[in-house]
């Protein structure tokens, strides 16, 4: 399925002119007509260019089939033979913040899921998505397309992002990305390779957005599977990924109450109301507790908690 707002349209366009321009088939009729017709014989460019009068139709007039965006502010014409790899084709719109803020305002996707998926302690967990056990999420559509962001569980905790910046913006690589969170940086890297063929810049102005849609406008990468390697390698979805999420709610609220009795100080009040650690936690945790919450939960090498 491809984006509502995606629209197809025939386009000529004259490729002697020096200056090239694209008429939409039915906008100027006129144009179209003397170009498809004998007529074109009395026109400027084809008499400065071709070396013998053409026939029916001008030799110079290239058509082809485009889509577009009916809804940008600009348009643009893409040849039809690229729109496989288009990030409006598939399910790749479902990412796009113009489809999000125009299709329904306030719906994010079909992949970020609803309410009749299963909560952590206030976490959401996607059934359709793959999580790694650094807290990082993939959605992989049918014809390998992916898209990848951070989980509920790292989302609540990034309540003062910063700053976004990316380490990794095109290639096969594993998508890499460093946060500014109080100060302090934080990388994340996704375990597995794709072919990266984009970022979320969106997010460099709009860093907030991470922490309030994580599944949806918040993503960070997109791209396709690698040829002969599964994105999906290695992580996990649906039951296992809700049982991972509860042990890692509770391996996250020991370590809050062991860095709450180690400094005796305010982190106590933060979890005596008995809710679950929060973003509020990491600002009244001293920078080494910090440094360790990063190393045991969300650092390259995190690798599956045990119960
Ligand atoms: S008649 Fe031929 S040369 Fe003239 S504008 Fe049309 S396509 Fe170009
Ligand atoms: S740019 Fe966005 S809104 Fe426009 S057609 Fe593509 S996916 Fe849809």
């Amino acid at each position: 399925m491809n984006c509502p707002f995606l629209k197809e349209a025939h386009v000529r366009g004259c490729t002697a002119a020096p200056v090239r321009k694209l008429i939409v088939e039915g906008q100027d009729p006129g144009a179209a007509e003397l170009c498809s017709s004998p007529a074109h014989a009395e026109c400027r460019v084809f008499r400065e260019r071709a070396e013998a009068n053409g026939g029916a139709r001008c030799q110079f007039l290239d058509e082809q089939l485009v889509q577009y965006c009916s809804v940008a502010p600009v348009k643009k014409y893409i040849p039809y033979s690229e729109s496989i790899i288009s990030r409006c084709g598939g399910n790749n719109y479902q990412y796009c913040s113009l489809y999000l803020a125009l299709a329904q305002p306030g719906y994010t996707h079909r992949a970020a899921g609803d309410d009749r998926d299963p909560v952590v302690e206030g976490v959401r967990v996607p059934q359709r998505l793959y999580y790694a056990p650094n807290h990082m999420w993939l959605n992989v559509g049918e014809n390998g397309s992916c898209h990848i962001g951070v989980d509920g569980f790292l989302a609540r905790l990034m309540g003062g992002l910063e700053h976004i910046s990316y380490v990794a913006m095109k290639g096969v690589k594993r998508p890499a990305v460093t946060l500014t969170v109080e100060g302090m940086m934080w990388p994340l890297m996704f375990p597995n390779e794709i072919m990266i063929s984009g970022v979320n810049q969106y997010l460099r102005s709009n860093p907030e957005r991470l922490a309030a849609d994580p599944y949806g406008s918040g993503w960070l990468f997109e791209g396709w599977e690698s040829p002969g390697r599964q994105a999906a390698h290695g992580l996990l979805t649906g039951g296992q990924a809700v049982d991972w999420m509860t042990q890692e709610m509770e391996r996250l609220t020991e370590f809050a109450h062991g860095c709450a009795a180690g400094n005796a100080g305010e982190l106590g009040l933060v979890l005596n109301d008995g809710g679950a650690p929060d973003a509020g936690m990491l600002n009244q945790m001293g920078s080494d507790d910090v440094a360790r919450l990063f190393n045991d939960f969300f650092c390259p090498q995190a690798s599956w908690s045990r119960p």
